[in-house]
């Protein structure tokens, strides 16, 4: 199949979050199936394709008309990009909006990008379905089936949106409406409206096809108000139409065989090269040489969703415990002062870096004992999946992806030894993270006990193969719903 991807990051040109590794990886593994993918992404700052414009499109936002410029992207691994080019609305010092706050004019931006999209699939590169990526995709599939009624191949494009995290939904004023020329008749409870106001993920999840996210814990979980964020009643009307598809890894880049970010390598058969990677990890974060003390692992953004709000709770507790913590990560304010603040009383046990930093990231996967996630929701969760394939446990509380992924030890079901991979907890409180740590923590001590958890986790094979493979029988399913339905509205 042809297939186009909609999305507002991916690598290797943007990331802010799991998204962009996604936006990268699936389009590879589906490539190397045998689809032909294509991925439209903005042009943001520092994006350089190299290479030559494709197309001017001249779009019709409300009363205005705005132009951008399609770019072709390089092809790596065979996937065709398009970046599309308009530097009032792109070209700027972050993707969503700087210190804390959103760029006030983003609805205005992610409709142009739909539209552009929209032209892409109509004059550039015509796909036989169409995967959409969380809110800033929303419009693509409302201007397929709302603007273009009499437009055959369009009206033939089966839409499929996926949901990689329900928290961020794109929430606008009903006034742009007009600015983004979508008809007032959308803005109604089975359209647009949420609330008195326009919601683009509640677009993407009403006028699309198919949806997806990106596990099958989360795709039960968003259908409840305790993580619908609103719009559980929505997703929960559409659930015969929703599929939860595992993320999957990228083993050449996240794996301790072959990764040279790390001080050296190591595998379930040899783990000498973690112990070494261990020593370089704590002397990066001038912590003392002490490789008998369990060292926990955090590589994140600081944002609610995350659960720091329990380890703030206890992290006193947690310190007074035989451990040492590693702490990588930015965002939000209120977190960055907790980690420096306890970094600054504790420096002994906790270290901690305020920054974005892939190579140090790689290098807290393979030099941590244990990796801690107390995540309040998680759709899926890249972290603890790294984790498992870099012999460091993971402890996670049990929700979304991390249901999915993790399985718990438990001293009270002698048979869960020989599945499990890590520790978690249900009840969102600090006393449990704090038990479930202890545990660890004591676990750790059994040596036995130990290995026998990394190395179940060490063979766990998360690769993209799988998912891809699903993903690619959606989007035949897609299709041929779509012809059917068209053919039934051409009847009419
Ligand atoms: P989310 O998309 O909610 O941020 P995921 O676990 O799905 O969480 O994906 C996060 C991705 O971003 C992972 O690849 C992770 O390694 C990376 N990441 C997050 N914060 C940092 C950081 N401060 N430095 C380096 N990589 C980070």
């Amino acid at each position: 199949m042809r297939v186009l991807f909609v999305a507002s990051e991916g690598l290797p040109y943007s990331k802010t979050g799991g998204l962009a590794d996604v936006v990268e990886a699936l389009p590879k593994a589906l490539v190397a199936m045998g689809h032909e993918v294509a991925v439209l992404l903005p042009r943001y700052r520092g994006v350089r394709p190299g290479a030559h414009a494709v197309k001017t499109l001249e779009l019709p936002m409300g009363a205005a008309t705005r132009s951008c410029t399609i770019v072709d992207g390089a092809r790596p691994h065979g996937v065709q990009y398009f970046l599309v080019d308009d530097p009032a609305y792109f070209d700027r010092e972050n993707l969503y909006g700087s210190a804390g706050t959103d760029y006030p004019d983003n609805a205005e931006r992610y409709a142009e990008f739909a539209y552009a999209a929209v032209e892409v699939a109509k004059q550039v590169w015509p796909p036989e379905a169409i995967h959409c990526h969380d809110w800033q995709s929303g419009l693509v599939p409302v201007l397929l089936r709302t603007r273009r009624q009499g437009d055959a191949e369009l009206r033939a494009i089966p839409v499929i949106f996926t949901i990689h995290n329900m928290g961020y939904q794109g929430v606008f004023p009903r006034q742009v409406l007009g600015r983004i020329g979508v008809a007032e008749s959308e803005f109604r409870m089975d359209g647009l409206e949420f609330y008195g106001k326009v919601n683009y993920l509640k677009a993407g999840l009403l006028y699309s096809d198919y949806l997806t996210t990106v596990s099958p814990q989360y795709a039960e979980e968003i259908q409840t108000p305790e993580y619908g964020h609103g719009l559980d009643g929505v997703v929960h009307s559409r659930a015969e139409r929703l599929v939860g598809i595992l993320n999957g890894v990228d083993y050449s880049v996240w794996s301790p065989e072959v990764d040279h970010a790390i001080a050296a390598r190591y595998s379930a058969k040899d783990l000498s090269g973690k112990t070494v990677c261990k020593s370089e990890l704590l002397a990066e974060f001038d912590l003392p040489a002490n490789l008998n003390r369990p060292l926990a692992g955090i590589i994140s953004r600081f944002a609610d969703q995350k659960g720091f709000d329990l380890l703030a709770e206890i992290a006193e507790e947690l310190l007074l415990e035989d451990i040492a913590m590693v702490v990588l990560g930015s965002g939000d304010e209120k977190y960055v002062r907790m980690f420096k603040d306890l970094a600054r009383r504790y420096p002994e046990q906790l270290g901690v870096r305020i920054a974005y930093d892939d190579v140090l990231a790689h290098k807290i996967e393979a030099g941590a004992d244990m990796f801690l996630m107390p995540s309040r929701y998680e759709p899926c969760g890249l972290n603890q999946i790294y984790s498992l394939r870099y012999g460091t446990v993971p402890v996670v509380r049990a929700t979304g992806g991390l249901v999915d992924t993790v399985a718990p030890f438990d001293y009270e079901v002698p048979r869960s030894m020989g599945q499990a991979t890590g520790f978690s907890f249900k009840e969102y409180t600090g006393a449990a993270l704090l038990a479930t740590m202890r545990k660890a923590l004591a676990v750790y001590r059994e040596k036995v006990t130990w290995r026998r958890l990394q190395a179940n986790g060490m063979r766990k094979d998360f690769s993209w193969q799988a998912s891809a493979t699903e993903y690619g029988r959606l989007y035949e399913v897609a299709r041929k719903a779509r012809i059917r339905s068209a053919a039934a509205s051409s009847n009419v």
